[in-house]
Order: C-alpha cells, then sequence, then structure tokens
C-alpha cells in the first residue's frame, strides 16, 4: 500500500476510534514519523494534505527542512535532544516532544529568542519506568514544572505530555500506560493552569488505543511509509 493509501486508512481509524471516545477525529493531530524517509516520501504526503511531520535527529531534520522550506510544514522534534544539539531548534521546529530538564529548556528558550519563534514544548514522561525510556519519572514532574515556570523563559510555551508505550505491550498495558499520563495532564491543568492541553501518545502499533485514551498527537511512522 503507498503513504498516501495508508494516510487515508489511518484517519480513518483515527476518526472510529475518536467517536467511540465522543470526540472528534479532526481534534487528533497525526504526525508523519518522517525518520529515515527521503523526501520524496515527504513530498508525497505533503501533497494529500499532511502538514505535521516528525524527525528524531537533528542534522537530518535540519537538512530536510531546509529543503522543503516552501511547503510550509510543521516540524515536530520526537528525539532525545542532547544540550549540544540545541542551537538551530528554534529556527526549525514549532514543537519539541522531548524536554526532561530545566537546562534543556533554558537552551531551547535561547535558540527560540535568537529566531524570534515561540518553540512549543511537551514534557516527556516515562510513565512506565522503562530503563531504556529517556524521560522524567511521573514524580519529577510537578516539580520540574515548578522549575520552569519560575525561571520564566521567552520563547518557549509549556502545553502538554508526551509518552512513548513499551514496544510489544498489549492492550491492557498500554491503555493503563495512556491513561496514567492523561492524568497527570489533568493534574497539571489544575495545578499549573489551561495551557496544559496537548498528549503525545500513539504510534503505529497503538494509536488506536492511544485515541480512547485522550491522545491528541500521534505519531506515526511505519504504518504510514512502511517498514524502514
Ligand atoms: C520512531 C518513533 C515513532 C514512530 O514509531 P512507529 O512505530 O514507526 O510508528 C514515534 N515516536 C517516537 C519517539 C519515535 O522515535
Amino acid at each position: 500500500m503507498s503513504a498516501a493509501d495508508s494516510l487515508e486508512k489511518i484517519r480513518q481509524r483515527i476518526d472510529a476510534a475518536a467517536q467511540r471516545s465522543g470526540r472528534r477525529g479532526e481534534d487528533i493531530r497525526l504526525i508523519a514519523v518522517s525518520k529515515h524517509q527521503p523526501l520524496s516520501a515527504i513530498e508525497k504526503l505533503a501533497a494529500r494534505g499532511q502538514q505535521d511531520f516528525g524527525e528524531n535527529q537533528v542534522q537530518e531534520a535540519i537538512d530536510k527542512i531546509a529543503q522543503l522550506r516552501d511547503r510550509s510544514l510543521e516540524w515536530h522534534f520526537i528525539g532525545h535532544l542532547q544540550s549540544n544539539k540545541t542551537r538551530y531548534t528554534g529556527s526549525h521546529f514549532s514543537w519539541i516532544h522531548t524536554l526532561d530538564s530545566l537546562r534543556l529548556a533554558r537552551r531551547i528558550a535561547t535558540s527560540a529568542e535568537d529566531a524570534g519563534r515561540t518553540i512549543r514544548l511537551l514534557l516527556q514522561v516515562n510513565v512506565s519506568a522503562d530503563p531504556a525510556k529517556h524521560g522524567i519519572a511521573p514524580d519529577e514532574l510537578f516539580p520540574l514544572v515548578d522549575e520552569l515556570l519560575e525561571a520564566d523563559l521567552k520563547g518557549i510555551r509549556l502545553c502538554g505530555l508526551m509518552t512513548i508505550g513499551r514496544r510489544g505491550a498489549g492492550e491492557s498495558e498500554s491503555r493503563d500506560t495512556f491513561s496514567a499520563l492523561r492524568s497527570l495532564l489533568e493534574q497539571c491543568r489544575q495545578r499549573f493552569g489551561s495551557s496544559f492541553s496537548e498528549l503525545s501518545m500513539g504510534m503505529s502499533n497503538d494509536y488506536e488505543w492511544a485515541v480512547e485514551e485522550g491522545a491528541t498527537m500521534l505519531r506515526i511512522g511505519k504504518a504510514l511509509f512502511g517498514e524502514r
């Protein structure tokens, strides 16, 4: 199946899952994870109206973004971000999904200010306490948000939370992970305000469950583009 056909099919599934949970498909942002994909694959989806693309390596992303500048696409950084790689984030990304420290936030904010832009940030939470994953532990979340708000950084806006489900997890484990993240978001909203509104969760193997558990952003690679 071509990526364009897969896009159609996935959008239908998102709509159906959204309806099952009393929501609207158009309120859920599908991010096409285009890491390791050639420009031509991105262009084909863009021609079908796909707006949001996700990359996990800074250099690869910057090269692609530069070449697709005329398209006015929206770029999401979804990989682990080392603080020495933050310099060009401000001029290239609209969203970064993997914030996990004040130090990183300061560097992103500087880059965004230099570029005269505001970057929207999600805090990555390692809900399943998987030692192989980045992200903060759930009990580190409120203290970190306190620190971030106190630092009052310009050029960034905290918008919500992100998590990665365990690869190979079944339905009940996946749902538990997603509903735990949703509950953390609701607590953030109560403590820190309504700007906490985004839940980035759900990938090729678990996105329908993620939608039913409240995802507002899905990060989908191989179900769109095929195996890499
Ligand atoms: C690669 C990647 C995805 C997409 O995964 P698929 O299984 O290909 O859909 C989503 N999120 C992150 C953080 C990734 O690195």
